[in-house]
């Protein structure tokens, strides 16, 4: 069997395309507000993506990169102004921050109508009880590309045995939530998992998001279950660093029916479930509605 692709890049497409209708619709652009501590590499590149996404659908972009010394108390002071001011519909708070900050505290800080990401404890205890709240954007885009992978309904998911390998609290946890929430069996895998392979050949479809490259073979998943590929991992190779995913990809191609790849899968479609967000709380706010 040759695994059929899940195209990131079309999937994110056609969520961004209605997001730029619903932009349109608004009395005034949303304003999507990143705010940076650390000088990082990695995170740089995120919000130069987010920005030019951004553009793309109508959405006003900016980045508030806080000077070099700022305290945690800085941090949390610029947030808090961010939570007042009205012409704000969204805001990030990019990753990594200083060793010594408190990141859970430092999240929480923004008020859970203005957490785009869902990465509060309030939009964590909203998304574990079914209630509305923006979705952490990259548990959100592996469903996403799961159900295109079924075919498009989410009633696809309904009984459907489904493994989330890690659980951390901003992708296993809620992805985990999610699916169960439409009704899939879930089983969550983590390093305490005993025998990975006996328990992911059992799965109709398997979510990596490890961190690990090459966690998961072919030989450890059910012929023509369907792979969803969170994991980005820096790998060097002669030519230089590569982004790989979790999964073995060619093994894993050899048996599974669908597969994402990495890149040009998820992460593609985590940017625009992150506009899609951003225009849901424009939405629900009084400040951009007709
Ligand atoms: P994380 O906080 O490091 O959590 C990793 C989880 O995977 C933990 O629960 C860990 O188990 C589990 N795990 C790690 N190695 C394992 C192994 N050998 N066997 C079984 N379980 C294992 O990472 P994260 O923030 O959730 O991110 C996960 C991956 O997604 C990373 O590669 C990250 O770069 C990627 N990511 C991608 C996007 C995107 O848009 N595509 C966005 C965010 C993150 P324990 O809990 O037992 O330690």
């Amino acid at each position: 069997m040759t695994a059929r692709l899940i195209d990131g890049k079309e999937l994110a497409e056609s969520v961004l395309s209605a997001v730029r209708e619903r932009v349109m619709r608004l009395v005034r652009p949303p304003l999507l507000v990143a705010v940076a501590v650390s000088d990082d590499k990695a995170s740089r590149a995120y919000t130069k993506r987010q920005a030019k996404i951004a553009a793309a659908t109508g959405i006003e972009y900016r980045l508030d990169q806080l000077p070099d010394g700022a305290t945690e108390a800085d941090l949390r002071k610029h947030l808090a102004s961010l939570n007042a001011d009205a012409a704000v519909t969204g805001v990030i708070l990019q990753t990594p921050l200083p060793k010594s900050f408190a990141i859970g505290a430092c999240r929480d800080t923004i008020v859970v109508e203005k957490d785009v990401e869902g990465v509060t404890t309030p939009a964590a205890g909203l998304l574990a009880t079914g209630r509305p709240a923006a979705r952490p954007c990259t548990a959100a885009a592996a469903v996403h590309c799961l159900i295109a992978a079924l075919g498009g309904e989410k009633s696809a998911l309904r009984g459907l045995e489904i493994a989330v390998v890690g659980r951390s609290d901003i992708v296993g946890k809620p992805l985990a939530l999610l699916l169960v929430q439409a009704d899939a069996t879930v089983t969550i895998c983590h390093r305490g998992t005993k025998d990975l392979g006996a328990v992911l050949r059992r799965m109709d479809a398997v979510i990596a998001a490890a961190g690990a490259a090459a966690l998961v073979r072919g030989d450890m998943l059910k012929p023509g279950a369907i792979v969803i590929d969170v994991g980005t991992n820096p790998v060097e190779t002669a030519e230089g660093t590569k982004i790989v995913g979790d999964v073995d990809f060619a093994s894993a191609c050899e048996v599974a029916s669908a597969i994402t790849p990495v890149p040009g899968g998820v992460g593609q479609v985590t940017t625009a479930l992150l506009m899609r967000n951003v225009v849901d709380l424009a939405e629900a706010s009084n400040a951009t509605r007709r």
